[in-house]
């Protein structure tokens, strides 16, 4: 199978602080949890798998990707117009576009806030409305930062049964998460990231079951973050 998105020979320094990344591919339907304490370089990552911050060194390649920062920004607008900004953004009209929004809407359990003001969503319906955004630009690579921080069990639950169906339809979807109840959940293979280094890149049984690192270890013990 043709991989997503593919990096090779990766680095970047901001400051004090350099990431690299040796070699790393996500395949479509995969989903790929970077794990690592807070400041490990989760968010610089996905930056720069998004292309919107460019490397240093190496490279990042692979097909459509789209980002979704830990705090999605909303318009001050309906959320069925935000539902649909990313269409019209690609040129979609606007009676086409508020059609396929309103759809999307239903799937991701917002299809009566449709005509509330965005800004009135709860945080759990905010970031389902950002998935939606996202979703329904059809990307082939979703790269989350984050998506269930601040959300309840349930919300965070309903966003899990989204993320799992991008995989299903065919998504690589890399979700940086500090949730390891949740990357248990929903990851098949894991990146364990820390001070910008990728400790163990492997599948998510092992990573959970049998940590080859100490420092892996430590991280899911709770010794280390
Ligand atoms: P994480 O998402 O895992 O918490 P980040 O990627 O946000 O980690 O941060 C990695 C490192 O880069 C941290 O040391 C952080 O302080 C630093 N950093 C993040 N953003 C900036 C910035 N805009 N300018 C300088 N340093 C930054
Ligand atoms: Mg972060």
């Amino acid at each position: 199978m043709k991989p997503v998105l593919w990096v090779k020979g990766l680095s970047y320094r901001q400051g004090g602080f350099s990431l690299e990344v040796g070699g790393l591919e996500v395949y479509p339907g995969e989903i790929l949890a970077v794990l690592g304490p807070s400041g490990s370089g989760k968010t610089t990552l996905l930056r720069l798998l998004s292309g919107l911050l460019p490397p240093e060194e190496g490279r990042v390649e692979g097909g459509f990707r789209v980002y979704l920062p830990q705090t999605p920004l909303l318009l001050r607008r309906s959320v069925l117009e935000n539902a649909a900004f990313g269409l019209r953004l690609h040129g979609v009209p606007r009676g086409e576009a508020h059609r396929r929004a309103q759809a999307l809407l239903e799937r991701v359990g917002l299809g009566t806030k449709a005509r509330q003001a965005a800004h009135t969503l709860s945080g759990g319906e905010a970031v389902r409305l950002a998935l939606a955004r996202t979703l329904l630009v059809d990307p082939e690579v979703l790269l989350l930062d984050e998506p269930t921080a601040s959300l309840d069990p349930a919300n965070a639950a309903q966003v899990e049964v989204l993320l799992r169906e991008a995989a299903q339809e065919g998504r690589g979807v890399v979700l940086a998460t500090h949730d390891l109840f949740q990357a248990r959940r929903l990851a098949a293979r894991v990146l364990f990231l820390l001070q910008g280094q990728v400790v163990e890149l492997t599948e998510a049984q092992s990573f959970f079951q049998r940590p080859q690192d100490p420092r892996s270890r430590a991280f899911l013990e709770g010794r280390l973050f």
